[in-house]
């Protein structure tokens, strides 16, 4: 592996991750990694934190995010780098989304707990302002009514259980015109993602090109290796940046920091784009 790598996707407990900002710094610098993202779900609460721990440990820091959106009837995960994160329309819509998620969230723990002892007011209380399933995982993990947030998303949480609440508030397009009208860029997070039924056709990543799509995240340790060459194509044939990150979740998943990573060249690509790249 070259020296200069990036890990440009990683979770802290300001959305879902377990661990602080500061640990994910101390994380990458001992995978001996030149820098890394901060990319919680629909919050920049982290970036001060990031910018302080990355310098303190002489790395490169970027500032992102990561959105859930919907195209069509396909979930998708986009990540947003180096934008303004005082942008009205930007900041307008996260507080949105973070609203419906915690409705959601809510109501998801409303049908769980018609059949479990779980109880919202002490979810929220060991929660972030981005509340997801992850938060109800740990709680049915508190309970001991599930062994970890692993066990919980393959049954209680999965999209097929009858406790199941969508999160599609979020069009696809319209958050890369967000991003990309803030000055930042966006990147699609784990287009083959292995609990995807579907994969992201050429004409759908086309309409993304068109609203000003930058790059796609083709190495991610839940990437399905079978759908990487058709993918690449078309990355190639839109000349769309590859990257490669862990999406580093602490204990909350199995991915480690350095799982996969980005070479600086393709860093440097992608921050040329970014109006504010630190
Ligand atoms: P939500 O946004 O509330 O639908 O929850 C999705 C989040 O849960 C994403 O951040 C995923 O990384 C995380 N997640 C998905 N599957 C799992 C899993 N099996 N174990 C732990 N976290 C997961
Ligand atoms: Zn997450
Ligand atoms: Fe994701
Ligand atoms: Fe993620």
């Amino acid at each position: 592996m070259s020296l200069e790598q990036y890990d440009l996707h990683t979770h802290s407990r300001y959305s879902d991750g377990t661990t602080s900002v500061s640990e994910i710094a101390r994380l990458v610098k001992a995978q001996g990694l030149k820098g890394f993202a901060l990319t919680d779900h629909d919050t920049m609460r982290g970036w001060e934190e990031g910018r302080s721990a990355a310098s303190e440990l002489q790395l490169d820091f970027v500032p992102g995010v990561e959105l859930t959106t919907r195209l069509g009837s396909l979930g998708v995960h986009l990540l947003g780098y180096g934008f303004d994160s005082a942008d009205p329309r930007l900041t307008l819509r996260l507080r949105q989304i973070r609203e419906a998620r915690s409705h959601r969230a809510e109501e998801m723990v409303q049908r769980l707990a018609q059949d479990f002892p779980i109880d919202w007011e002490e979810i929220v209380a060991n929660s972030s302002e981005s509340i997801g399933r992850p938060h109800i995982a740990d709680a049915l993990v508190r309970q001991g009514i599930v062994r970890d947030r692993g066990a919980a998303f393959a049954t209680l949480l999965s999209h097929t259980s009858k406790y199941y609440v969508p999160n599609d508030m979020f069009d696809t397009v319209e958050a890369v015109e967000i991003v990309t009208g803030a000055g930042g860029v966006t990147v699609v997070a784990h287009p083959a993602a292995i609990r995807n039924d579907e994969v992201l056709d050429r004409r759908e990543i086309a309409l993304l090109v068109d609203a000003g799509l930058r790059g796609i995240e083709l190495r991610h340790p839940e990437n399905n290796p079978q759908h990487i060459p058709a993918l690449g194509q078309i990355a190639k044939d839109m000349d769309l940046l590859i990257t490669g990150s862990s999406d580093f979740h602490g204990a909350g998943k199995a991915n480690r920091i350095g799982d996969e990573t980005t070479d600086a060249a393709t860093v440097y690509k992608l921050r040329e784009a970014m109006r504010f790249p630190n």
